[in-house]
């Protein structure tokens, strides 16, 4: 294998972490090549949280100039009254997070952060992603790692990085076989434009209610003039075999219709087509995100809960870790093992907390106005600054 600034990482997976990822390994001094198994890079309709600590991770990235203008900055949000719809509490954003945690809390369009990492890595080179080409096994062997692809071919690099997602197939090599697990929540989403809002229903920043068995959050998406919406509820079983469905937004509505009206009214005026439904799954922390030359980032490694919105942002502050960690440890095992120790912990705290979210989001447990994503102080987290654990020997297999 080469050594030096042409070490070569293999990236299983175009997310947004898989991109992070290879922009930050580039600025660390490797070669990158990611694999992608769709055959066209695209993200799901839907908007995105960018807490502090992802707008933090995209500065680092050196992509925060191509987002400003993809960016909505609300002033706050509020909670309001499952019954009656009125104000019953209110977080500020807007420029006091930028005060107090030197980044803003934004709202964006998931396609528009994907275009604009894809943009970067492209720019690297156009062959830097490949399209087509889902990973089905991968390994780590003395001096180098690899991966096959479903149409039989084999790759080879100093490290892969598996950032395929939930239902990781790299995962598998760190971790062995294990079925992610469906949580027992659905969510329903979509996107209306704004003269499609019924009146009343479109909030100034961002709203969320919550209450027994039902959560709704609505929020602007000021720079595409749309309004995201997403609400949650219980369900025993989930029968089908994707995990994302279009969904016929009665279902929803009729859910919400003991609430304030506006509620269901949003669910109703969105057009067929347009209400996605999703199986919310996620899996039992691990306890590490490297074997070997392979390591594990975003929802591949911490798979969690939608319900503190930091999946995508913890995938954002991975990329960033890792990338730093990569550029000032020369072995490559013991780099991966280092992220890893560097990772685990925030990766795994979350991932427990958003199954607390999820039950305090439903009506069980804490008050949600008391303790939540801010209060339980991950916005503070800069991946480009934080201290990294001190370096040290190579990892055996977890067990
Ligand atoms: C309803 C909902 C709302 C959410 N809201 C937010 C939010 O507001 N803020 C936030 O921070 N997070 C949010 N999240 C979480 C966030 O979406 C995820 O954490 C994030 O997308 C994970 O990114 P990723 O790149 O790790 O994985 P993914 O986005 O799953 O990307 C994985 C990529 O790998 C590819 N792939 C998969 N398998 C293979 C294979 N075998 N070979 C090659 N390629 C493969 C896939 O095609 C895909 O391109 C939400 C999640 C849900 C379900």
């Amino acid at each position: 294998m080469t050594r030096g600034p042409q070490r070569k990482a293999l990236i299983v997976g175009a997310g947004i972490g898989g991109l992070a990822c290879a922009l930050a390994l580039h600025r660390a001094g490797w070669q990158v090549q990611v694999l992608e198994r769709a055959a066209e890079l695209g993200e799901v309709g839907a908007g995105l949280t960018l807490s502090p600590n992802a707008m933090q991770a995209i500065r680092w990235l050196g992509v925060e100039p191509a987002m400003q203008t993809r960016l909505s900055l609300p002033p706050w949000q509020v909670a309001e009254d499952p019954k009656t719809g009125a104000e019953i509490g209110r977080l500020v954003r807007g420029d006091a997070a930028i005060r107090e945690y030197g980044a803003p809390y934004a709202f964006t369009h998931r396609a528009d952060l994907h275009e604009v990492l894809v943009a970067a890595v492209k720019a690297l080179g156009e062959d830097v992603i490949l399209t087509g080409r889902g990973v089905c096994a991968a390994g780590s062997e003395d001096d180098h790692a690899w991966v096959r692809s479903d149409d039989g071919e084999t790759f080879t690099a100093d490290i892969v990085i598996g950032a395929d997602g939930l239902r990781s197939a790299v995962r598998t090599a760190v971790a062995g076989e294990q079925t992610p697990r469906y949580t027992g929540f659905i969510a329903w989403r979509g996107l209306l434009p704004y003269d499609q809002v019924p009146d009343g229903a479109l909030p100034v920043g961002s709203a969320i209610t919550f209450g027994p068995g039902r959560c709704m959050v609505r929020y602007r998406l000021e720079h595409r003039q749309l309004m995201n919406f997403v609400a949650f509820a219980p369900q025993e079983a989930w029968a089908e075999e994707s995990w994302s469905v279009e969904a016929d937004p009665e279902i929803p509505a009729r859910l919400f219709d003991e609430w304030h009206p506006a509620l269901a009214a949003v669910l109703r005026a969105s057009r067929p087509g347009s209400c996605h439904c999703w199986a919310l799954f996620d899996r039992d922390p691990l306890p590490s995100y490297s074997y070997g030359r392979i390591g594990l980032l975003g929802d591949a490694a911490h798979p969690m809960l939608p319900f503190l919105g930091l999946g995508a942002a913890l995938a954002l502050e991975d990329a960033v870790v890792l990338g730093r960690i990569m550029a000032e440890t020369a072995d490559p095992r013991a780099a991966l093992e280092r992220y890893s120790r560097a990772r685990q912990p925030r990766g795994s705290a979350a991932q427990l907390e958003a199954r607390r979210a999820a039950l305090r989001l439903h009506g069980q447990g804490e008050d949600p106005r008391e303790v939540n994503e801010e209060t339980l102080d991950y916005f503070r987290h800069d991946p480009a600054t934080v201290t990294l654990p001190p370096a040290s020997g190579a990892t055996e297999r977890p067990t």
